[in-house]
């Protein structure tokens, strides 16, 4: 068929494709557990519900602005200044259907066919293929040291001709690391003296571990007028649990945001003003949520961290935040698709596979969930992995025997 080069270069999600397989296995009524989640299972506040309803009562949902409503542009700009000691006009704040569309629209608005933007790996799925979206080049970087946590010549060194701007997802999905402050001024640092474009994708800024808190890009900046190139990236999904709602947001100089708003009214308009009035009430409202969802994350990381060094074979790092962490499995087998699929077929456990984020051999298994399912999928897995494990295994009323070795 003659379908387009740029579909032919896009792979389908495959977080989301696992949803889906999610959904089916469970449908057909099999004790599947989602280890490959992107979502906290809190509900959203109290105070986004109602504000939709209230809309809703209205019986009038009309076209938005494309770049958001006013209203939400203000309780963006309150959020702007208590995290990021910073004062933006409406002009500097766009609102769009989730953070994924706001990076999209960031990089349409930045990137020419074969200019290349360079991010940190592991990286978060969506970047390469939102980069050959636009016919730009993806660039990874995964850092020389073996750990999670570049260097600022890890990034230096694939600088080119070409290169327009740099992705930099901190605390970073997949592996939970949250990068130094030392190195966030670095980056800013080096964008601003060479004049790169930098996406500070922040949408798990909050949800972080151990006493830390979230670093605020600007208070490295020097260029902090209309001449800034940083775009600041969050939203609703993550730290209000309102993936459904799919609100997220830019914060960036007034060419730009014009510019990603010229772009989103042609694709989708603005996002329903109804879910516009939720994220609001959920930015306006009562927090305790967000403090709660954080805790409630933190112990869940060590619950699943402790269970995951009881393996033989598993070589993991302490997440400084997020919900997922990202353990080398390459002891028991390299390629990280097979592992997963391995993992489904034997165990019914959902991981991803960590080839999918630019690092074979790796899982990522989110701990978003209940602590029942963390401490019964992992225990699945380790049964499946460990040749020492018994031979029988019950999960409810089935039997499971172990025909492999
Ligand atoms: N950035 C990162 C790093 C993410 O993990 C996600 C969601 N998985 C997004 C952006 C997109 O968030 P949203 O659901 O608001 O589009």
């Amino acid at each position: 068929m003659s379908l387009s080069l740029i579909a032919k270069s896009i792979k389908a999600s495959p977080t989301l494709k696992l949803n889906e397989k999610f959904t089916i296995l469970k449908e057909k009524g099999d004790p599947v557990i989602h280890l490959g989640g992107g979502e906290p299972k809190s509900k959203a506040p109290m105070d986004a519900m109602l504000a939709t309803i209230a809309h809703v009562n209205t019986g009038e949902v009309r076209y938005a602005p494309a770049d958001g409503i006013l209203a939400l542009k203000q309780a963006i700009i309150r959020y702007t200044e208590e995290y990021y000691e910073r004062k933006v006009k409406p002009e500097n704040v766009i609102a769009s259907s989730g953070a994924k569309q706001a990076i999209m629209v960031a990089l349409q608005a930045i990137l020419n066919p074969q200019e290349e933007v360079i991010f940190p790996a592991p990286y978060w799925v969506s970047y390469p293929d939102m980069a050959r979206l636009i016919g730009a080049i993806p660039v990874p970087a995964l850092p020389e040291d073996g750990t999670f946590y570049p260097s600022i010549k890890d990034i230096t060194d694939r600088v080119g001709s070409y290169t327009k701007a740099v992705i930099i997802n901190s605390p970073n999905n997949p592996t939970g690391a949250m990068y130094s402050e030392d190195f966030i001024a670095e980056i800013v640092e080096f964008c601003e003296k060479t004049d790169l474009w930098l996406i500070m994708d922040d949408i798990y800024h909050r949800l972080i571990f151990d006493g830390k808190k979230p670093i605020n890009c600007f208070k490295f900046a020097k260029k902090l007028d209309e001449s800034s190139k940083i775009i600041v990236i969050n939203g609703v999904s993550k730290q209000y649990a309102m993936t459904g709602y799919r609100i997220g947001w830019a914060v960036g100089n007034k060419k730009v945001i014009e510019a990603m708003a010229n772009i989103q009214g042609h694709q989708t308009s603005g996002p329903s003003v109804l879910l516009q009035k939720a994220a609001i009430g959920a930015l306006n409202g009562i927090q305790s949520g967000v403090e709660s969802l954080r805790t409630t994350l933190e112990n869940n990381r060590n619950v699943m961290i402790d269970l995951l060094r009881s393996f033989d074979g598993v070589k993991v790092h302490k997440p400084d935040g997020t919900f997922y962490c990202f353990a080398d499995f390459s002891a028991y087998e390299k390629d990280s698709n097979k592992l997963s699929e391995f993992l489904i077929d034997k165990v019914q456990v959902l991981t991803v596979p960590g080839k999918e984020f630019g690092l074979d051999g790796y899982l990522r298994l989110s701990y978003c969930g209940s602590i029942k399912d963390i401490q019964e999928g992992i225990e699945r897995m380790k049964w499946a992995l460990d040749p020492n494990s018994p031979n029988e295994l019950y999960i409810g009323d089935r039997k499971l025997v172990r025909d492999w070795s």
